[in-house]
């Protein structure tokens, strides 16, 4: 008996699902795949600003592991 409405104003644009990174320390924003200085180590991959240095985002590399 309950109506659904047929649009949802919760949804959002397909565009706000590309993720884009900020940098805490300086504000520069690029996607994840955009001008971020991408430094490998043995365990990590690290995104770093190319401003400022800071390190924006961290991950695993074993998580991308083929
Ligand atoms: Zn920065």
């Amino acid at each position: 008996m309950a109506t659904q409405p047929t649009h949802d104003d919760s949804l959002p644009p397909p565009e706000a699902h590309k993720t884009v990174l900020f940098c805490p320390e300086c504000g520069h924003r690029s996607p994840i795949t955009g001008d971020w200085d991408v430094t490998t180590t043995s365990t990590e991959r690290l995104l770093v600003c190319t401003g400022c240095g800071a390190v924006v985002d961290r991950r695993s590399e074993s998580l991308e592991t083929a």
